[in-house]
């Protein structure tokens, strides 16, 4: 007997039919006797639909009301999947996030989880109940009603096995896994049995929507064993999904890449010919910190004649806030700058792999790849296990297929 968390995302429990057919997989799930918390997210499409309802009402709804419109999503697949259950006359109960006590801070919107009473959970398993809980939201210590940002319930599904010390935590979704890419872009591309944390996470950070990156946070600082499968699947053919790993396994043989990510969220801003003095770099991102825009790469050139281009990438939502900042700060005679520059027809592609770690050449095999189709790139960030590349968004989808090819993905990712 394991315990065992299960989370089900949107497309999962887009219908009644749906719901019921997560019904059955969890009722199979008790029938080997496993104790289950189910983590739901809101029917598919539902938060969209909430959210512009709110901003029918006003182009900046009040970021705490908006929580308690977002929340309701959840609160009616909690109570739609537990009524599925007792149909099949399986013991089940629902909770909200704050019934649980999912503790958060007072973040509205995007509330990090602080803390879980598990207690009552608990007593809910040994009884044999299935605990059904609202994903996505949680309760600040006023007795606010939170959110936990789009795609949160990722993070609760997590959070909760944290807690509980779950054996495993299912997250199920549309795709059978993790792929080495959208195979949506690359039909060729491959499902992984396993890949380890920290190639996750940088998939994740990187623009690969399977999981929200801050539940893989979660998993690695609690070390929750997290497995991605899909409720599409027939559950009677065992499927194994991804499962996602600690420790390198020494009798694994290790794929050099794992996977390509992409983004297309993002936008680049430039500052040419600004001075090029100690300083100037917080002059120009010092004030896009404090006005709470995220910023992702961050390219400075030598200059010449005490001169140098600053070019860095936001979120493109972000894109037109961050260039008004600047106006403002350059307005202001915080820095004098030729020109500002922005660009939101940018994309983000980047290869992924442990295997970096003891291989050389990767980066260079990467850009030869891409100039070998003539595609340009305007920026270049690397880390331990990852190379990204801003390029223009036009040539997305060839970049993504001519990478996926050159690293032989398709057959193991070896081709470093
Ligand atoms: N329903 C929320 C959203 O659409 C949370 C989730 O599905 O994870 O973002
Ligand atoms: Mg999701």
């Amino acid at each position: 007997m394991a315990l065992i968390v299960q989370k089900y995302g949107g497309t999962s429990v887009g219908s009644t039919a749906r719901i019921r057919d997560v019904a059955r997989r969890v009722a199979r799930f008790r029938r080997e006797g496993h104790q289950v918390v189910v983590v739901v997210s809101a029917m598919a499409g539902e938060t969209n639909r909430l959210l512009a309802l709110a901003r029918e009402l006003s182009p900046s709804p009040d970021p705490r009301e908006l929580d308690v419109v977002a929340a309701t999503g959840e609160q009616v697949t909690i109570g739609l999947l537990s009524i599925a259950l007792k149909e099949l006359g399986v013991e089940a109960r629902s909770y909200t996030g704050a019934q649980v006590r999912i503790l958060t801070d007072n973040a509205h919107t995007k509330a990090r989880i602080l803390e879980i009473d598990e207690e009552r959970v608990r007593r809910d398993l040994e009884a044999g109940t299935v605990v059904v809980v609202a994903g996505f939201q949680g309760v600040d210590r006023h007795g606010n009603v939170t959110t936990l940002g789009r795609g949160g319930s990722d993070t609760s599904g997590v959070a909760l096995a944290a807690a509980l010390k779950a054996d495993e935590c299912q997250i199920y979704t549309d795709v059978d896994g993790v792929y080495t890419t959208d195979p949506r872009i690359v039909p060729e591309a491959r499902r992984l049995d396993r890949i380890t944390f920290e190639e996750m996470l940088e998939l994740a950070s990187q623009g690969s929507k399977v999981l929200q990156i801050r539940s893989v946070e979660f998993a690695g600082k609690y070390l929750v064993r997290v497995r991605v499968l899909s409720s599409f699947e027939d559950p009677e053919a065992n499927p194994t999904g991804t499962l996602i790993t600690y420790e390198e396994d020494e009798n694994m043989e290790q794929a050099i890449i794992s996977g390509i990510a992409f983004n297309r969220d993002e936008a680049k801003i430039s500052v040419m010919g600004v001075e090029d003095r100690p300083g100037i770099a917080y002059a120009i991102l010092g004030p896009i910190a404090a006005a709470n825009i995220d910023v992702d790469m961050i390219v400075q050139n030598i200059g010449a004649s005490g001169h140098t281009d600053f070019s860095f990438t936001v979120n493109r939502n972000e894109y037109r806030k961050a260039l008004e900042v600047l106006e403002r700060e350059r307005a202001a005679g915080r820095f004098q700058a030729r020109e500002l520059i922005g660009d939101n027809r940018i994309a983000k592609v980047s290869v992924v792999g442990i295997g970096m770690r003891s291989h050389v050449g990767l980066a260079s095999k990467m850009f030869k790849t891409l100039a070998d189709e003539g595609i340009n790139i305007q920026m270049i960030s690397t880390s331990e296990i990852k190379i990204a590349v801003v390029i223009d968004e036009k040539y997305l989808e060839l970049a993504v297929r001519v990478l996926h090819k050159a690293f032989e993905l398709e057959k193991g990712g070896n081709g470093g």
